[in-house]
């Protein structure tokens, strides 16, 4: 009998439900648009209350974009909090769903989530200290170190560090908080608003390759430093329809550790194993590890 698990992959633009077992085969899956909450929520429910009436799943797991409360004790745990986006700011998510639906309840950030998917079935198997990193809209940085995510004081995110310059560059940033972080010179609407025009139609030979190169991999020298993942997965749109600058990337961070600390000599800087199944598969990792359905 396979297990019946729920995941919810709460994105900027979409919002991909699905049903899947502890081997990570997906065996229902709806997409909705993102788009207020209140609609968008109730979509949600609706295609888990159908799922629901064929049976009950045992967890259901949700990860989300964010910033999101993720502290247990807080009175908001479970909100998305200060988002940019129109509408959503302070919305709660992961308390109405497990008001509604009587199981186990994880809660946790998409690259979060896609990082523990990697972690269980992708190139991250077998693997306590693994950082997922996804560019594309924005640059966020799912992070497991001993087995677990990071918590603390609030929703951290490695992607709105702020990095050095290169030499001469004077560009302010498009990261609507810090300007010139990492999000700000790398995801792709900072490289279109650098390049005057859509990064998918540069040559992979224009400038803002390097500041992009550049940004993630201090980003990475610091990922590194900090919580010494044994590997880095770069995925997300930017990535995924350019994957040359995943080679890039690593051999800029080789350069900025130096002999400092000996990494893996093959496979450290790679792309996620699940491909565009590491964002739905996410949640689904998220509820086994509740459920304690330990990842082999
Ligand atoms: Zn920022």
């Amino acid at each position: 009998m396979m297990r019946r698990i729920a995941g919810v992959e709460l994105g900027g633009t979409k919002c991909i439900v699905v049903m899947a077992d502890e081997t990570g085969q997906i065996t229902a899956r709806e997409t909705i648009p993102t788009l207020d909450p209140v609609g968008t929520v109730a979509a949600i429910e609706a295609v888990l209350d159908g799922w629901w009436q064929e049976g009950a799943f045992e967890a259901l797991g949700i990860a989300s974009f964010g910033p999101l409360d993720l502290d247990r004790a807080s009175p908001s745990y479970g909100n998305i909090t200060s988002t940019a986006k129109a509408g959503w700011r302070d919305t709660p998510l992961a308390s109405r769903l497990a008001a509604r639906y009587p199981v186990p309840v994880a809660f946790d950030t998409d690259v979060n989530g896609a990082a523990f998917a990697e972690r269980r079935w992708g190139a991250g198997q077998g693997l306590d200290d693994l950082a997922y990193v996804t560019v594309g809209t924005g640059v966020g940085v799912g992070l497991i170190v001993n087995g677990r995510t990071t918590r603390g004081i609030g929703h951290c995110e490695a992607g709105h560090m702020r990095v050095a310059r290169l030499p001469g560059a004077t560009w302010k940033g498009h990261c609507p908080f810090h300007g010139d972080c990492v999000e700000g010179l790398a995801a792709g609407p900072a490289i279109a608003a650098c390049a005057g025009r859509d990064g998918a139609t540069l040559s992979d030979e224009d400038p803002v390759w390097e500041q992009v190169v550049d940004a993630l991999a201090q980003m990475s020298q610091a990922l590194v430093s900090i919580a010494g993942p044994r590997k880095i997965l770069f995925g997300g749109g930017v990535i995924a329809s350019r994957p040359v600058l995943i080679a890039r990337i690593e051999a800029q961070l080789r350069a900025l550790i130096g002999d400092y600390l000996t990494l893996p000599a093959e496979d450290f800087v790679m792309a996620p194993g699940l491909g565009s199944l590491a964002g739905p598969l996410g949640p689904i990792a998220l509820a086994l590890d509740l459920l304690g359905d330990t990842a082999t």
